[in-house]
């Protein structure tokens, strides 16, 4: 190597623009399967950091005029190779440049383990929506899309909703971009409304996509879902639905959550009382009927199917060792630390990974994307339909890497990412 270049594990080691504890998790994920693979050093070195990390701070005013805050914003996008990039939009208080880079690193092993024609990307902007007001999102949110308009696009980098975000943002996005261009463009985001150009299923995609690989797991398994039990944590967009339709194929639900409690009952939770529940008071405090646990319990109840669909670092080398399920279904991105893995695979426990998990979210964002960019639209059947067969393809495709090379699921799922995108740099060669 020459003497010039910092020796590549020195990188890691907290200096780099990136550094936070959860790109660390998503370099050393990389790293430890591209040992595995025995991937190419160069190649492996340009995968290691994203390719292009915008990184904006803006003034947002509030709705009392002569307020205004300044908040921080992020977009990066990490690899460009396969196509445009791809990767949702998060508004969380905790939001920094390296949590973006990590999701957005994992974007782009998700969107080549299901062979999506997309490179990964992540946004984000450090606020708590929650203390919003609708008009002061819509403004935060209509400036945000203007600081990043350089790098997004339809043939560029196409932005979806997130933890934070919701379709609403996603039209405001698209508002905004038309008006700059002078003409609508749907195709600009996907998980936006079906009147403005979304797709029928997007909504409830990452939650149905996580089910029918449960349907997989359990049948590898052989589990029988009618005889099983479940908890899940989280009731936003990926929890709720994730239940719903754990429900519909006979699941018992013994556990839910969400940031105002954790909700235990071993007879069983309803999903429809839950849901009206949310409806009416916003959270899931207060319901009848259930123990309140804390986060904590919640992970630990033994359980047949562990469902994550919250924030990352949930499973981590301090609680592992006490979960009790046969199946870790991931619905969040980054919910278990590589020691915890290691503990996990001890006892184990079959992992269907983040990457895989939750990737019925951006499987149908690309089917929205194709159906904007045809001005078509498919029915609700024929996306579920699709969605199902490709789901099914890339748990297969994982499952068969994971046993032919007495391999984790996480590690296969990776490896099998990774492969793809590798093989395409190959193939395209370096300029100049
Ligand atoms: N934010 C979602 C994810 O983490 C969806 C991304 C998309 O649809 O582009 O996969």
């Amino acid at each position: 190597m020459p003497s010039h270049i910092q020796p590549f594990d020195q990188r890691l080691e907290g200096k780099t623009e990136w550094d936070s504890p959860m790109f660390r998790l998503a370099q050393e994920q990389f790293l430890r399967a591209a040992r595995i693979m025995d991937l190419d050093e160069n190649i492996r070195d340009r995968l290691l950091f994203p390719q292009r990390s915008l990184t904006v701070s803006f003034p947002c005013r509030r709705d009392e005029y002569s307020e205004v805050e300044t908040v921080f914003g992020y977009r990066v996008q990490h690899v460009l190779t396969m196509g445009p990039t791809k990767g949702g939009i998060r508004y969380h208080e905790d939001v920094n440049l390296g949590e973006v880079s990590a999701l957005a690193m994992w974007m782009t092993w998700k969107c080549a383990l299901m062979q999506l024609p997309f490179g990964g990307a992540k946004g984000g902007v450090r606020i708590d929506p929650k203390q919003l007001s609708r008009p002061e999102l819509q403004r935060l949110t209509r400036r945000f899309t203007m600081e990043i308009i350089s790098m997004i696009g339809p043939d560029r980098d196409i932005p979806a909703p997130d933890m934070g975000t919701d379709a609403q943002t996603m039209a405001w996005i698209m508002d905004t971009y038309s008006q700059q261009v002078g003409y609508a463009v749907p195709e600009i985001v996907t998980g936006k409304p079906v009147v403005l150009g979304g797709s029928h299923g997007r909504e409830e995609a990452t939650g149905r996509g996580l089910v029918y690989l449960v349907c997989e797991a359990a049948s590898h398994l052989g589990m029988d879902l009618g005889k099983s039990t479940a908890v899940v944590q989280g009731f936003g967009n990926v929890g709720h639905n994730t239940v719903r339709f754990l429900t519909e194929h006979g699941v018992k639900i013994v556990a839910v959550s969400d940031v105002s409690t954790g909700l235990y009952n071993p007879m069983g939770l309803e999903f429809t009382s839950l849901r009206d529940h949310v409806a009416e008071h916003g959270v899931l405090k207060g319901y009848g009927g259930a123990e309140e646990v804390s986060n904590t319990e919640l992970l630990e109840i033994p359980c047949d199917i562990l469902a994550p669909c919250a924030l990352q670092n949930q499973i981590t080398s301090r609680n592992a060792a006490n979960i009790k399920c046969r199946l870790l279904a991931e619905g969040a991105n980054g919910p278990t630390s590589l020691e915890a893995d290691q503990i996990l695979q001890d006892q184990g426990v079959f992992v269907l990974p983040d990457i895989l998990g939750n990737a019925g979210g951006v499987t149908v964002s690309y089917f929205e994307w194709v159906q904007d960019t045809q001005n078509f639209s498919w029915s609700l059947e024929e996306i579920n339909d699709r969605l199902h067969k490709i789901m099914g393809a890339a748990f297969r495709r994982t499952l068969l890497r994971s046993q032919r090379d007495q391999l984790d699921m996480r590690t296969a799922a990776l490896i099998e990412g990774i492969g793809r995108v590798a093989e395409a740099k190959l193939l395209r060669g370096l300029f100049p």
